[in-house]
Parts: structure tokens; C-alpha cells; sequence
């Protein structure tokens, strides 16, 4: 089968995707990853961003795509270690793709509450699926370290395997009912 975007052959077949080469599927999460970090933490030369890396798929390629980014604005980017806090003036930058997102609203959903994670930093990444991610890696051969799927992964699997772009769904009901409960809360701390 040939690329949808190029006479290239075809080397992946995410359903929502549809066939398409390595170049040109690197190309459109390239660009998907850009624009959410242009949105969410636009950068000017001179600036210094950090990400922390826990050797997992999604440092990796967070790593990847703002080393990219900031050698042309030029800006310094810090690799933290683990535990490791960057400075005031450095912006921490936190990869949560929608799959992250779409199990933190299945895990809300089955415990019957929603939980209050404090973000410490600016999160990217959310247009990602791990699917998307796992494939971009196995292109840009970037080396990771594979977590064991949680149940709940398995499942969101599932959903994205019965329903096109099931995990964006979530995520989108998932941002939905988060403001729908701070407006509650909003609302009961008015009364
Ligand atoms: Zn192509």
C-alpha cells in the first residue's frame, strides 16, 4: 500500500491516520507536537525550558521535539534528572498525552471521584496519542524505556480499536466535565 500523502510505500496504519510513509507520518506529529508547544509555551531566543526525563516514551519524544525546536529559536534547554526542580526563570514543561489524560478520566469514572493532581509544570502533548508516540519513536529510532500496560491502558486500546479516535473523545469528555466540576465548585464556594 502507497503513503496517502506521497508515492512513498506505507510503513504505518494508525485507523485515524490512515496509511502513510515514515516521513510523512513524522511530519504530521511533528507538526501536531509543535503547535500545542507554540500554544502552550511559546518561545523566544534566550529562554531556557526544561523537561524532566524519566527514560520513558514520552520524554523521549518530548526530548526529541524541543531539542529540534530549541536549536532553531535559539533557547537552552535543561535535561533534568528525575526529582530535580528547575529555577523560577525556567519553565518545566510535562508531557501528558491524551492517552494519559483519557485513563486519568476512566480511573475518575470507575472510582467515582476525580482526582486533584497539582501540576508543577506546563503540560504538552495532549493532541498524542501513546499509539502515535510509540510509532514516531520507532521511526526517529529514539531509545525508551517500555512501561507495562496498566489494565485501564488495555482498555483504552480497546475503545480506540472499536471507535476512531476513541481516546480524543475522552479527553474531550474529560475536559468537559473537568469544567463543569470547578464551575460546581466556583458555584458552592459563592453560596
Ligand atoms: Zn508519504
Amino acid at each position: 500500500m502507497n503513503c496517502s500523502r506521497c508515492p512513498n510505500a506505507s510503513a504505518s496504519n494508525l485507523k485515524h491516520l490512515g496509511p502513510l510513509c515514515e516521513d510523512c507520518f513524522c511530519d504530521i506529529i511533528e507538526r501536531r507536537a509543535r503547535k500545542e508547544l507554540r500554544q502552550n509555551c511559546p518561545l523566544k531566543p534566550k529562554d531556557a525550558v526544561a523537561i524532566r526525563h524519566d527514560k520513558g516514551l514520552e520524554s523521549a519524544v518530548l526530548e526529541y521535539i524541543v531539542r529540534k525546536v530549541a536549536s532553531e529559536i535559539p533557547c537552552e534547554l535543561l535535561i533534568l534528572d528525575a526529582e530535580k526542580r528547575p529555577s523560577a526563570q525556567v519553565r518545566l514543561l510535562i508531557p501528558v498525552s491524551a492517552t494519559t489524560l483519557a485513563s486519568t478520566l476512566l480511573q475518575e469514572v470507575l472510582d467515582n471521584k476525580t482526582t486533584d493532581t497539582p501540576q508543577e509544570g506546563i503540560a504538552v502533548f495532549e493532541t498524542l496519542t501513546d499509539e502515535e508516540m510509540l510509532t514516531f519513536a520507532k521511526f526517529k529510532d529514539l531509545k525508551y524505556e517500555e512501561n507495562v500496560p496498566s489494565e485501564i491502558d488495555r482498555v483504552i486500546k480497546m475503545i480506540d480499536e472499536k471507535y476512531e479516535n476513541g481516546t480524543f473523545g475522552l479527553v474531550k469528555s474529560k475536559k468537559v466535565l473537568d469544567s463543569v466540576s470547578t464551575s460546581q465548585s466556583r458555584d458552592n464556594r459563592q453560596q
